[in-house]
């Protein structure tokens, strides 16, 4: 890492609410979001789409502003100040994040698109050395598509086989089936930490444990998980974790992988091309250590720098508080929507995020939205890119509202209000 420039300016401090006691002061919390300020079709926005993507805090947008007004320049190679202002920035993002997740190095940190990539770079990379023909990969029945296809795609190739813990009716693991799906042909379990459609907490620790007992290495699919909850890599002992910056008030375009350092060692590049390299002849390549070997290209510099100042910006809040204010949201919006007689929630588990997956009698998901969105408030419908889980619980999309820190009980009441709309207008 290069060291930082003598007169390296830092962007402006986050503007960041204070509440004075152990409760969040939301309305403070709101007035960093801009894009909450707006109405939309005539009524003040009701923003439920935060699985989807979240918005982001002046002072991601700041980081950013700042970034391309004072400091951009290609980074790594440059021996000039802006490259080397960039270069801090960059290396000093992927540290914020380091610590964030309480990795043991900042070196075990990999920058990448989202969490999609992430999970297609440990396909290719790990999958593709340690998978072959009879093997196993496991995974579970409320997969985002971006945990699945990959790991068929693997098993194409390979001539290895997908195995897949079921869920239960309340939409939690059935973890008798996993320990007994987890066989001597497992060379990987790749499971989410949260349920985007469902909102399920799964239980991380013990099926790292599990798995470890005979030697299997656990990728958790972290799209869900840090924007709702601390994370500590360490003290769950998963071997990959991987999430989106946008999910967590960050920009787009940027994600997170985090590999245990011996795993990212011992693993092909994914990509080639520039910054990945040692030395290249026209006859042979050899590759740079990670983090670097899996950074080929120009990478996302904003974008890191802009996951930085929402890590810390949700740090400051603090992720515990965070946590606490989201269920008391969750169990309002719970009771709300459980008022109305003709309204299912799919996801009952005994853990969860906050979203809340329904289907309504007499509405198809669609006209639902199409409704709430005529009131201002954005949710979404489909089937999450969870067909699988869809196909499981018999319906063939849902209606999502789900929720983050910045949400109120104000909006929930608003949420609820145009559910009664919905049947008046269907019904
Ligand atoms: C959104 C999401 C993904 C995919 O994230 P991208 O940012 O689209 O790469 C994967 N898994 C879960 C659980 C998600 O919610």
């Amino acid at each position: 890492m290069t060291a930082p420039p003598p007169s390296l300016s830092l962007p402006p401090q986050a503007a960041v609410a204070t509440p004075s006691n152990d409760n969040l002061d939301v309305e403070a919390v709101r007035r960093d979001f801009p894009i909450l300020q707006q109405t939309v079709r005539g009524k003040p926005l009701v923003y439920l789409d935060n699985a989807a993507t979240t918005q982001k805090p002046r002072a991601v947008i700041d980081a950013v502003t700042h970034y391309y007004e004072n400091e951009n320049a290609n980074i790594h190679r440059g021996v000039h100040f802006l490259s080397q202002q960039a270069t801090f920035a960059y290396e000093r993002a992927r540290g914020r994040v380091g610590k964030f997740l309480n990795a043991a190095d900042s070196s075990e940190i990999i920058f990448v698109r989202g969490t999609t990539e992430g999970i297609n770079l440990v396909a290719r990379g790990y999958g593709r050395a340690k998978v072959g023909q009879g093997d196993e990969i496991l995974i579970s029945h409320m997969e985002h598509h971006s945990n699945i296809v990959p790991w068929q795609m693997l098993c194409e190739e390979k001539g290895a086989s997908l195995r897949v813990v079921p869920v239960d009716d309340d939409g939690e693991l059935v973890m008798e089936e996993y320990e007994r799906l987890l066989g001597d042909r497992t060379r990987l379990v790749a499971v989410t930490h949260a349920s985007n459609a469902l909102g399920t907490v799964n239980p991380i620790a013990q099926i790292v444990s599990l798995a470890h007992d005979r030697g299997v290495p656990v990728l958790v699919d972290g799209a869900q998980g840090v924007p709702h909850m601390p994370v500590d890599v360490r003290q769950l002992d998963c071997d990959f974790y991987l999430f989106s910056g946008h999910k967590l008030f960050g920009p787009t375009g940027i994600g997170v992988l985090y590999g245990k350092r011996h795993l990212l060692d011992d693993m092909a590049p994914y990509q080639g091309g520039g910054s990945m390299i040692k030395s290249v002849t026209l006859e042979n390549t050899t590759f740079a250590d990670v983090p670097t070997k899996f950074e080929a290209g120009t990478p996302n510099i904003a974008g890191a720098i802009g996951l930085a100042a929402a890590i810390d910006y949700v740090n400051d809040i603090g992720q515990d508080r965070i946590d606490a204010y989201e269920s008391g949201l969750l169990d309002y919006a719970t009771q709300r929507l459980g008022e109305l007689a003709d309204l299912r929630i799919i996801g009952s588990a005994r853990q969860k995020v906050s979203v809340i997956s329904f289907v309504m009698n007499d509405a198809h998901p669609h006209d639902i939205g199409t409704i709430l969105d005529s009131e201002g408030i954005a949710i979404r419908t489909g089937h999450h890119c969870a067909q699988p889980l869809m196909q499981r619980y018999q319906v063939s999309a849902t209606a999502r509202a789900s929720l983050a820190f910045y949400n109120t009980r104000d909006e929930i009441d608003a949420l609820t209000d145009g559910l009664v709309r919905v049947h008046e207008v269907l019904g």
